[in-house]
């Protein structure tokens, strides 16, 4: 949809969760001029750094703008026939679950529909998983199990309208700069008080009222300590305790937890019970510190207890609140892009839920139990389990914990798709097939951003020749394995519409996820469909869950979980005396496909680092900017050495977004065991052990 003069196309970021709205202006030269969209909600005409530099990561340098087979370029009728021979062949001599896909929360609702649609309905497997498994699996996991489905509470209004933030696991300064913004905004303007959490003492520890430098790992034994003190203080809110499940299991567990696991200090501990204690309207921000750990879903339901038992849930400036790294992260929870859900919030393993499914698509087999998720799928294709697999938008040969093992087992595997922008990632390279992927700014659809607010992401420019939409490469490929009438799409509208009717017959089941009233818009409508933020249906549009102390659960009530803190899956011991946590830097972006492109981004921080503290600089006789070898039994890197207090002794932090093609001795995920949540399958890429020591080059 173009501005009321006509001279810009609105469309939305592609970076992080906020989903910050866009002005695209073509600048005459075949690129973009970016700026905010003053209209939207999520940002109000802000934009952060990486936003902003926008304009500057376009361009054809290192796009892929052929496909590839076996390294040679080829047209797409013999691309895609490969594509779907070998996945076909597969299915027929292995049965289903020898196939997979591993897609991103970098694709479009529609993308991501007919990629499940596919794999889930026709294919027959639930072998599809998501780079959205690295982010907020554990999140997913933790509602589904207190709220029945995976449901954000609240809005970006409530980070206007609290009292108190607190961020847990999230340095937002630099990861969801905007929502940050807002904040500090609510600090000015009516005195929002905030609190972080972070081992760390990162950028968004600047403004904070309190930082608690909690020892890894031990956000549940810190709030179970608020749960337990929040019973002492007679503040558990009996009426809204009436529907909920749970509570007295719950304050014993937490009443029982230690809170010497926190490493925090009484003075820290009370200071933070009283803020928390005392304030009504309280948000508490979670992101990847909390998610990214073997006990990830347990300290997601540790935040919400809390916030639960006090009944500061679903209300005006209060809730818990997970903010998604991806731009459509969440999009892909609703479409069911998990390798353990189902489209619409709808539960794989009930049968009248896949029933509805299978009955709306049509389809003819659906698995019945969760499928492979990313750590299992890739150790899956390196044994040769999966014989064919599509990689989609993700770079898992570098992202993936133990990321050189799983470059191996991408290598190792019968047959490799991968649909991309360029054929230049650690991935790529080891693609049988290569497909050239239409990009942001060339492709249209819808992404949902962290609040449940749908924006569309519209074409500004052509895509180049040669590169094709993924829901069309998806679609073909649906055809040309025989389901003609099923992936007969020509527009990302009608697979919206279509996706919009389903979830009208999925809220049957009681389910929260509801856009029916989409369904029936027009291709014009949904050219200028406006942000707006689910359910949208004939009953009800927007605004906040689980005030009313209603839930999606069997019972309708919401359920405290009973959990218990646990340290991080690997020890420290004096070989690796290092607890190594990995993180992003503010402006770059995963593995910098797109922003190592802007000069002015890649000045922020040019090198791959590692932060560590002065004491143990000392010990180490390490000086600043020293080159440093940081090793355990999975791999190795070579990093330059900040000396900082922002880090605890014993503690060092290192970026992830360097790879095999800009930094091969600084892939950090190579170093991070392949451990994960039992429930979430959430690796736990923040608490490897590691050594530190001077680098001498040989
Ligand atoms: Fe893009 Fe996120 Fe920055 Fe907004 S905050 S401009 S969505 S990267």
């Amino acid at each position: 949809m173009a501005t009321g003069d006509g001279t810009a196309i609105r469309s939305t970021c592609p970076y992080c969760g906020v989903g910050c709205g866009v002005l695209l202006r073509p600048d005459g030269q075949g690129g973009l001029d970016v700026t905010g969209d003053p209209d939207h909600p999520a940002n109000r005409g802000r934009l952060c750094s990486k936003g902003s530099a926008l304009g500057e990561t376009l361009g054809m340098e290192g796009r892929l703008l052929t496909p590839m087979i076996g390294g040679q370029p080829a047209d797409w009728n013999r691309a895609l026939d490969t594509v779907a021979a070998r996945f076909r062949d597969a299915v027929a001599e292995h049965g289903p679950d020898s196939v997979a896909l591993y897609v991103s929360g970098q694709m479009l609702t529609e993308d991501y529909y007919v990629a499940n649609k596919l794999a889930k309905g026709f294919m027959g497997t639930a072998n599809i998983d998501t780079n959205s498994r690295l982010c907020m699996a554990s999140t997913v996991a933790g509602h589904r199990r207190a709220f029945g489905t995976d449901t954000v509470p609240g809005t970006y209004e409530d980070l206007d309208e609290a009292d108190l933030v607190v961020l847990t696991g999230s340095n937002l300064a630099w990861c969801h700069p905007v929502l940050y913004q807002r904040i500090i905004a609510a600090r000015e303007t009516r005195g929002t008080k905030i609190v972080v959490i972070d081992p760390r003492r990162t950028a968004s520890c600047e403004v904070a009222d309190l930082h608690l430098p909690i020892a890894p790992g031990a956000d549940v034994a810190l709030f179970n300590g608020l749960l337990a003190e929040v019973a002492r203080r007679g503040l558990i809110d009996a009426h809204f305790a009436r529907n909920l499940s749970g509570l007295e299991d719950t304050l014993r567990a937490a009443g029982a937890d230690d809170l010497a696991a926190t490493g925090l200090g009484e003075d820290d501990l009370r200071a933070f019970f009283d803020l928390w204690c005392g304030t009504e309207k309280v948000v508490t921000i979670f992101s990847q510190g909390v998610n990214q750990s073997s006990s990830g879903t347990d300290k997601v339901n540790a935040i919400l207890n809390c916030h639960l038992a006090t009944g500061r849930i679903g209300k005006p400036g209060q809730g818990p609140f997970s903010v998604t790294g991806q731009p459509n992260a969440m999009g892909g929870r609703e479409v069911g892009g998990l390798a353990n859900t189902l489209t619409c919030h709808l539960d794989l393993e009930n049968p009248a839920h896949r029933a509805t499914v299978q009955d709306f698509w049509d389809a003819p087999a659906m698995p019945e139990a969760a499928g492979l998720k990313a750590v299992d799928l890739f150790e899956a294709a390196g044994d040769g389990r999966i014989q064919a697999l599509w990689i989609i938008h993700t770079n898992p040969a570098v992202t993936m914990p133990d990321a050189d093992r799983v470059r191996d087992a991408i290598a190792a595997c019968d047959f490799v798709a991968v649909s991309d922008v360029t054929g230049h990632t650690d991935t790529a390279r080891l693609a049988d097939v290569l497909l050239p992927a239409a990009a942001w700014g060339e492709k249209s659809g819808t992404v949902t951003n962290s609040d449940r607010t749908i924006s569309r992401q519209r074409a500004a420019v052509p895509a180049p020749a040669g590169c094709r939409p993924d829901w069309d490469m998806l679609a073909e490929v649906g055809r040309r394995m025989g389901w003609a009438n099923a992936f007969a799409y020509d527009t990302p509208a009608q697979i919206f519409r279509e996706y919009a009717a389903l979830s009208g017959a999925a809220a049957r089941h009681g389910r929260d996820f509801d856009i029916s009233g989409l369904a029936t818009l027009t291709d014009a409508q949904y050219e200028t469909l406006s942000p707006v933020r689910w359910p949208v249906s004939t009953g009800r549009t927007g605004g906040r869950f689980f005030g009313d102390s209603r839930f999606f659960t069997p019972d309708g009530r919401g359920r405290m979980v009973a959990v218990s803190a646990r340290a991080p899956a690997a020890a420290r011991d004096d070989a690796r005396p290092f607890r190594l946590n990995t993180g992003r830097i503010r402006d770059q972006w995963h593995t910098m496909t797109r922003t190592a492109k802007s000069p002015r981004l890649s000045s922020h921080l040019p090198e791959p680092f590692l932060d560590i503290h002065p004491e143990d600089a000392v010990r180490l006789e390490l000086s600043e900017a020293a080159l440093v070898r940081v090793e355990n039994a999975r791999g190795s890197a070579i990093l330059r050495a900040r000396v900082t207090d922002s880090v605890r002794p014993g503690q060092v932090f290192a970026p992830m977004h360097w790879t095999g093609e800009t930094a091969p001795s600084a892939r950090i995920d190579a170093l991070v065991p392949p451990v994960v949540d039992p429930v979430s399958g959430q690796p736990e890429s923040k608490a490897a052990t590691v050594s530190v020591a001077p680098f001498a080059a040989a």
